[in-house]
This record gives C-alpha cells, structure tokens and sequence, in this order.
C-alpha cells in the first residue's frame, strides 16, 4: 500500500517558467474526491456525502489581456494548447485541454470579464479512476480566475461553473457532487450536500481520532458500458419520479418507499425503473445514516451501511463490476468494517473501512485476491479527509 498524507507531485510553477517565461501570478490547488456513500443521488436532487482526497490538481497561472489562452499539462503528451477566449465553443474538441477551456467558456458564458490566461497544470489525482481528476482540474482552474479577475464566486459558484463545462462545454452528462467536494470540502470532514439546494454542512470525519482508516481501492479498470449505462439510469430515475408524480426522487420519502414501488409495479414500470427508485432513496436514507452516526462520534458503526449501499448498487442499480464486488469482498473478508464501490461505477474505485492497525492486513489481501483473479494490480492509498481547493501561493 502506498500510504500518502500528503501528495504534492511536481512544481507547476517550474513547468510555467519554461513553457510561458517568468513567474505565474499565483499557485492553486483542487483535490480529488472519494464519495462516502450516495450515489447516483446528485442528479436525483439528493444527498451525497463526499470527502477531498489528499490529491491534488494544481495550476500556476498569469492572467492576460489580449484574448490568448494557452493551456499545459505535465500529465499528458503534448505540447502547449493555445486558444483565444472569444472563439470558444461548446463540443468543439480539444481533448484534456477542454476542461479548463469550458471552464473560461463557462465563465465568459456567465458574464465574468476572463481576459485569457497562461496556465501550467500538474495532478496527482489519477485519471480516470472515478477519484474526480476532471473535476479537480476544472475547480482549480476556475479559482485561480476566480482570484486573478477578481469575480468574488463562492466555492459552490464555482463549482456550478465547473459542472457546466463539463456538461456543456465538454459534454459529460455529471451531477454537481464532483465540483462541491473540490471547491467546498475542508479538512478533517465529509461534505454533506444537499444536491437541491447547494446547501452543505461539514461533518467532522476524523478517522484518526476513532482509530480508522479509509482505503481507496483504484481498480484500474473501466469498462467502456459506463457511459450508455450512466444516461440509461438517469432516465430511469427521472420515469420513476414522472410514473409517481412528484418532481424528482428526492421527492420521495424513504418511509414511503414500499407503498411507491407498488405503485410502481401496478403502472406497469419497468423492472429496472423499480430497482433504481429503490437504490436512490435507500442512498438518500444511508447518506442521513451515516452522518448521525459520524455526529455522534461513532465512524465504525458506518460499515455495514457501506456494505448495504455496495449491495443496493450492485443488485438494483447494477452499476459494479467483477473487479469491485472483489475487491469490496476481499476487504471484508480480512475484517474491514465496511466497504463499497464510490464513483460511478464499471470500474474505478472502492471504499474501505477499517481498523487503522488492520488496513495493511486489508489492503494486502485485495491486491493478493484482485492478482489471484488474473486483475491488473489495484491502487491502494489511505483517503485522509482534506481540504478543498485553495490559493497555494
Ligand atoms: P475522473 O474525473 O473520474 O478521473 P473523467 O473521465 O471524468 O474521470 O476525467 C478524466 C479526464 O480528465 C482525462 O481523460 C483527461 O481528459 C482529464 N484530466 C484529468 N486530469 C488531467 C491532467 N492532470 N492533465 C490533463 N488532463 C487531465
Ligand atoms: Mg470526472
């Protein structure tokens, strides 16, 4: 296991000296994220309840005036991207570069007077692994012009902002859940977020303290069904909620749930429509489940919630694959207290709970029964609760 507190990666400063000359203006950085239980809830107007991983995206930037943006990743091949602000367009390409594009698009879009910019970007948020690298590379960008232009957004500003590039601008169909946690978590607490409202409260999740360890489990797959698999659900959700009459599923009460899927079942809804409705407000009850139990002091009585909500979205919304349903059993059967898969789901990554003196004994036995299944080799690091994005220097 590679246990990390701290995940700093190369100085994006240095790569902005070489690429543009002289010194950037300032240095942001915006986390990653693992989500502690609620899923497929943020477009259902729900719960979610996210903490920023130690990982970040980090941006040195100089603004500029004459319309130019050029754009840098140290993580990908490639040379500097350069665009001129007044010529960008939705679904228009790019590739990486159309995530902190979409974000100055997004910003333009909303009014804000973003002039152009020279931005050097580096991350050490893995790529891919349901850990949230596009939206971290999307909160650091917008906070970085957020400061430099002086637009006086809020975090959760922001974080609309940098959903609507990617929705938008790049054209992936996410929740909001993904650019709160970057832009609004802090350190040593979950984020609970009412996806309705963009109301949040921070809930001290200090793991430490309890003699906890939460592993992330980056499988190192994806499997190429997520995308159809995410609309599919999606459109369920909204059938269910359109088949009982109310606006969204958050609209339904878990104590009214059995009555519902009734109901349900008497409309003629399809199967798969029952069992998304089931997942949902079972996710939305799980994530208030877990913050009464993390109020009152008693983290490891989240386990077998973890475990309940792996199973909801496993066997109803069917989104897990045979590398998490390992690595979740894995874990549990050398004694963590609770895991799931977070993120979407077909691959990605998990959760675990566990005692902090047994999480090696844990995290071995998943990278021993993922080798053992003839898996590629798991990424395993230790999710401390940290801060949200931030002005580094
Ligand atoms: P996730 O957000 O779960 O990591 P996504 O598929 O949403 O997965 O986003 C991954 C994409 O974000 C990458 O394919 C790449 O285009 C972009 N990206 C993320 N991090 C970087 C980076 N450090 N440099 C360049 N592009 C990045
Ligand atoms: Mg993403």
């Amino acid at each position: 296991m590679t246990a990390t507190a701290e995940q700093t990666g190369p100085d994006p400063a240095t790569a902005f000296t070489e690429l543009y000359g002289g010194e950037p203006h300032g240095v942001w950085a915006a986390p990653g994220r693992v989500n502690l239980i609620g899923e497929y809830t943020d477009f259902n107007d729900g719960f979610v309840l996210p903490l920023a991983l130690p990982h970040t995206a980090r941006a040195a930037v100089s603004p500029r005036t004459d319309g130019v943006l050029r754009l840098h990743s140290s993580d990908v091949p490639g040379g500097v991207v350069s665009l001129r602000v007044d010529a960008l367009a939705p679904r228009s390409g790019h590739g990486w570069a159309a995530y902190p594009a979409g974000v100055v698009w997004a910003l333009r879009e909303a009014g804000h007077p973003v002039t152009g910019a020279d931005i050097a970007l580096t991350s050490t948020v893995p790529t891919g692994a349901g850990l949230s690298s596009s939206a971290a590379l999307e909160t650091v960008t917008a906070l970085a012009l957020n400061d430099l232009f002086q637009l006086g957004l809020t975090g959760p500003e922001l974080a609309v902002i940098g959903r609507r590039a990617e929705n938008a601008f790049v054209g992936v169909p996410c929740g909001i859940m993904d650019q709160m946690a970057s832009a609004c978590c802090t350190e040593g607490h979950a984020l609970h977020l009412d996806t309705r409202d963009l109301t949040l409260r921070q809930v001290p999740f200090d793991l430490a303290a309890q003699g906890l360890t939460l592993l992330a489990v980056d499988t190192r797959v994806k499997h190429a069904l997520g995308d159809g698999a995410y609309a599919e659900r999606r459109a369920g959700c909204e059938e269910g909620a359109r088949l009982l009459g109310i606006p969204t599923l958050r609209d339904l009460p878990y104590e009214d749930l059995g009555a519902a899927l009734t109901t349900l079942a008497d409309a003629g809804a399809d199967e798969s429509v029952i069992r998304y409705v089931r997942h949902v407000v079972g996710d939305n009850r799980r994530v208030e489940q877990v913050i009464a139990l993390l109020d009152a002091g008693d983290a490891r009585g989240a386990g077998p919630v973890l475990d309940e909500g792996h199973r909801s979205l496993r066997d109803d919304l069917r989104v897990s694959c045979p590398e998490l349903d390992l690595a979740v059993a894995a874990a549990r059967g050398a004694g963590a207290l609770g895991a799931r898969m977070t993120g979407g789901g077909f691959g990605g990554s998990a959760v675990v709970l566990a005692e902090a003196a047994g999480a090696d004994a844990v995290a071995e036995a998943v990278t021993k029964a993922i080798a053992g299944a003839g898996h590629a080799a798991p990424g395993i690091f230790t999710a401390v609760p940290s801060a949200g994005a931030r002005r580094l220097r």
